[in-house]
């Protein structure tokens, strides 16, 4: 059992935590069972730790007698999240990722646990499939439940600053937890900073385990800083994926699982767009429907265990070749070789281009609508502009927290781009007004936005719109600016494949060996299933394309 980094906490004695959805279930003996076979038991000494938060590598635990109390120090005070007793586990995602921490384990009284260490973990539930299931499950929940109760980081800074928006999505993307305190509005962000004796004019700051301060990290010093990156390995592998969405998490369950050496680089966050929708409710097998963070995780979690490693974030900048290997070389100067490369960087969403975007973008305007965007914009109007089914899914979700939500569309038809399914929800969600022949044609407010004029397209009627916040979705651009020259692209620049060479599959691009799979390929159905399905079968062409190039 790794020795956890020393920290302090004196809390009472605390009852244990009541099940919440699920996050906080009780193992049966006989899984108990299964897993004192891959682990050991352990005595722990009141109030000693079992790990602390910025910890890397820890064992997962079952308490067997006794109460582990799991705390997060919260600006100087510690902050319980909850008390586990005999039978529950402890830990989150973040220890089937292979990241940090975000919170402490500590000891109420003296307390019995079996300790098993991560590898030994995969292989318990390799043998009982519904326990992996169950904790999994768990240990995903758990994730939101900390970020509900503002564990993890603390980012300060001015929601004006361009760099505070940057480390808010980077955090929110990569679903780590953490809270924003907006110097501009929140009381006890003067406090903080004062404390730890930094200047407003050094924000945005990262306010990690309670107390180690980064001013305006880059997104990599802040992945370094956490542990969230892992450098890619020098040696070559068969097949470098590009991009984590959908596509490129298929390619790399798919390749990792058939034996192939992969390695997996994201310029953000693993998931793509896909880990940022609420809900997707057309994936097959998920009839209730599942967030887009959490197929993310799941698919991550399935990808590691079949070996696959992840380099996050990464930014692919050119593709090269080397003594007959592909290149791809990455923003930070390092390289990735392998026999075979995977596009999948997918697409991102368009910017408007009216009065007012550059001056209110920072403060007030969206490309996606999660958990985070509808908590900053609760009790607040807002205005949704797009037709298609992320508009949709971001009307129906952010109905329940706004006051109201206006949906622009330049049509006359909701059905015309949107999936009946959720055109039908948003007809029926009293909260949504659909504005149908419109377009936003100007951001009004100084700093912040307050409304937005809506011209009727048929009309040429202006009309302002009371709005706090603008979610723009409006259609998006391919992500290969950086292989112009390198591979052909279409006319608004998706990368075409089918390539000329004989046996080449169709997601073969005209270089031999790399592929280009999901919504960055031109002709591609813009869905999950067909990015997934896509990165699938692309892996059977690279078998091909190994075997036929002698190189397995
Ligand atoms: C809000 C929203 C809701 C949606 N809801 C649904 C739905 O309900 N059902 C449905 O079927 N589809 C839905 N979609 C569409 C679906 O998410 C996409 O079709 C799917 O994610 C495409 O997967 P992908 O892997 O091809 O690309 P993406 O998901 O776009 O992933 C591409 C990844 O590549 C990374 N990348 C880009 N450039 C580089 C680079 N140079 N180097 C390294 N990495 C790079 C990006 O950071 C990104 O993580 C939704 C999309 C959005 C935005």
């Amino acid at each position: 059992m790794p020795t956890p980094s020393s920290c302090e906490f004196n809390l009472p004695e605390r009852p244990e935590t009541p099940d919440v959805a699920g996050a906080y279930p009780r193992l049966t003996e006989e899984q108990i069972m299964l897993l004192s076979r891959y682990g050991m038991g352990k005595h722990v000494a009141e109030h000693a730790l079992l790990f602390c938060e910025g910890d890397r590598d820890c064992d997962f635990f079952v308490v067997l007698d006794g109460t582990v109390a799991v705390v997060h120090e919260a600006d100087g005070e510690p902050m319980l999240i909850a008390v586990h007793g005999p039978r529950r586990f402890l830990g989150d995602v973040s220890l089937l990722t292979n990241q940090t921490v975000y919170s402490t384990a500590v000891a109420q009284r003296d307390v019995e646990v079996l300790a098993v260490p991560v590898d030994r973990l995969r292989e318990a539930v390799s043998e009982d499939p519904e326990l992996g299931d169950l904790i999994l499950r768990a240990f995903i929940l758990r994730r939101s439940l900390q970020a509900g109760v503002g564990a993890g980081l603390r980012i300060i800074g001015s929601r004006f600053s361009a760099d505070s928006r940057r480390l808010r999505d980077f955090v929110s993307r990569n679903r780590i937890p953490h809270r924003w305190i907006d110097l501009e509005e929140d009381r006890e962000a003067e406090g903080i900073l004062r404390r730890l004796g930094i200047g407003p004019e050094e924000t945005p700051v990262v306010i990690w385990k309670g107390r180690n301060v980064l001013r305006n990290p880059s997104n990599g010093e802040l992945a370094g800083a956490i542990g969230l990156r892992a450098m890619p390995e020098r040696r070559a592998h068969d097949m470098a994926v590009v991009g984590a969405g959908p596509a490129g998490l298929a390619a790399a369950v798919y390749g990792a699982s058939e034996g192939l050496s992969t390695v997996v680089v994201d310029a953000v966050a693993t998931g793509g767009q896909a880990a940022t929708s609420t809900q997707i409710e057309n994936y097959l097998g998920f009839p209730a429907g599942i967030s887009g963070a959490e197929l993310a995780d799941r698919a991550v979690v399935q990808a590691r265990k079949f070996g696959a490693s992840f380099s996050v974030p990464g930014e692919a900048r050119s593709l090269g070749m080397v003594d007959g290997y592909n290149v791809v070389r990455l923003g930070g100067g390092e390289e990735l070789t392998a026999h075979a490369v995977i596009l999948a960087m997918g697409v991102s969403y368009r910017r408007l281009d009216v009065p007012g975007l550059d001056r209110l973008e920072p403060a007030s305007v969206y490309y996606a609508a999660t958990e985070n965007e509808a908590r900053l914009c609760k009790g607040d109007p807002v205005t949704i502009i797009g037709g298609g089914n992320s508009a949709g899914q971001a009307a129906v979700f952010l109905a329940r927290q706004a006051a109201a939500v206006n949906l622009v569309i330049r049509h006359g038809d909701l059905y015309r781009d949107m999936s009946r399914y959720l055109a039908d929800r948003v007809s029926r969600t009293p909260r949504v007004q659909v504005w149908r022949n419109c377009e936003v044609r100007e951001l009004v407010g100084s700093a912040k936005l307050s409304g937005v004029v809506v011209r009727d397209l048929r009309s040429g009627e202006d009309r302002p719109l009371e709005a706090t916040a603008l979610f723009v979705l409006i259609g998006s651009t391919p992500h290969t600016a950086w292989l112009r020259g390198q591979i052909p692209l279409d006319d608004k620049g998706f990368v075409r494949t089918g390539s000329a060479r004989e046996a080449a599959g169709m997601y073969e691009t005209c270089r031999p060996g790399v592929f280009a799979v999901g919504d960055v390929r031109s002709g591609s159905v813009k869905r999950v299933a067909s990015a997934v399905g896509e990165g699938a079968i692309a892996v059977r062409q690279v078998h091909d394309f190994l075997a036929t190039a002698g190189r397995r």
